[in-house]
């Protein structure tokens, strides 16, 4: 089934313990958009870039398949840049630049091509832009997700809640959590995200995996124990990718597929970080990625030890 992606499309400049990279391709809906693209080929993107965005990114994008009618490049204009710093023990970053550029204006206009879409993503991005989405679709899509993080929070916290307000799933990590429901248990910081609108929470706890609410049910799925991790830019909507690319695939909203959904999510994920930016996200296989899904099953596996 078809899924529109929304979110920034991005130059990102990272700096990690183990290197630092000048302007790399990068953005939420780009790695939303490539994590999807091993689920579903029916991804259909709509952004903004600016007239210094290499056409061969595109070209990179079109080569997983994913539509880009929806991509808007501005003459004249800059792009979105990011620019951020991890401390050593890669849990935590500071951000050093956010240039919104052309995001400062974005009209988000989805081609008529793009109306039929069945899952919607709303990957980072200014709460107006993503709420104007949500309007601007004929049809109410059968499932919308939503990422946000802190920045929004601090700078435009109303219109937040008027777009989670709006959403069935809202993908948040563990900070952003506690900030948004001035909690610090994440159960009861849940239970209050919860209250204000969607029916799914997930709360991203980086290297310490990731937890799905629902109602009164807790699902849990590790992050895969990796012996290098390189940069986790990314790994937030990487996560967001895969999950609401296997329900695009499977067509199916059920709480059981959702935590499916979780487990591949959490394994694209594990990808992601194994490299600087998209890189380790542009040539996987189908083979490698059950492999890791897998190893996920074989990590928790609890029920022959409880068994014993
Ligand atoms: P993550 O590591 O999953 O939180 O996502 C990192 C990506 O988010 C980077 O590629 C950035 O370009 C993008 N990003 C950072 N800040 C923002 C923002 N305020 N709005 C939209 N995208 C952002």
């Amino acid at each position: 089934m078809s899924l529109l992606v929304i979110g920034s499309v991005a130059f990102d400049a990272i700096e990690t313990p183990f290197g630092k990279t000048d302007k790399i391709i990068g953005g939420a809906a780009t790695f939303v958009s490539l994590a999807a693209s091993y689920s579903t080929k029916q991804v259909k993107l709509v952004a903004v870039v600016g007239d210094d965005f290499p056409q061969s990114d595109i070209l990179t994008l079109q080569e997983h398949g994913i539509d880009t009618e929806g991509l808007q490049i501005k003459q004249g204009e800059k792009s979105f840049f990011w620019s951020g710093k991890y401390n050593t023990d890669l849990n935590s970053r500071e951000t050093l630049v956010t240039e919104l550029n052309v995001l400062a204006d974005f009209d988000p206009i989805i081609p008529d091509a793009y109306q039929d879409c069945k899952y919607l993503m709303l990957g980072n991005l200014t709460p107006q832009i993503q709420r104007l989405v949500i309007q601007r679709l004929v049809n109410r899509p059968k499932l919308i997700v939503m990422d946000t993080m802190n920045f929004w929070m601090d700078i435009a916290l109303d219109e937040l809640l008027q777009t989670i307000q709006m959403v069935d799933v809202l993908s948040i990590n563990d900070e952003e959590a506690r900030q948004l429901s001035g909690e610090y248990s994440l159960v009861k910081a849940a239970r209050k995200i919860l209250a204000l609108g969607p029916k799914f929470l997930i709360i991203k706890k980086g290297e310490h995996g990731a937890l799905l609410f629902h109602k009164k049910q807790i699902f849990f799925c590790p992050a895969l124990p990796l012996e290098d991790v390189f940069d986790p830019t990314g790994a937030g909507d990487t996560f967001a990718g895969g999950f609401i690319g296997h329900i695009a695939a499977t067509d199916d909203i059920s709480f059981e597929n959702l935590k499916r959904a979780v487990i591949h999510g959490s394994a694209m994920a594990s990808f992601c970080v194994e490299k600087f930016g998209t890189e380790r996200l542009l040539n996987l296989t189908q083979e490698e990625i059950q492999e890791r899904e897998k190893q996920f099953g074989d990590l928790v596996r609890v029920e022959e030890v409880l068994a014993q």
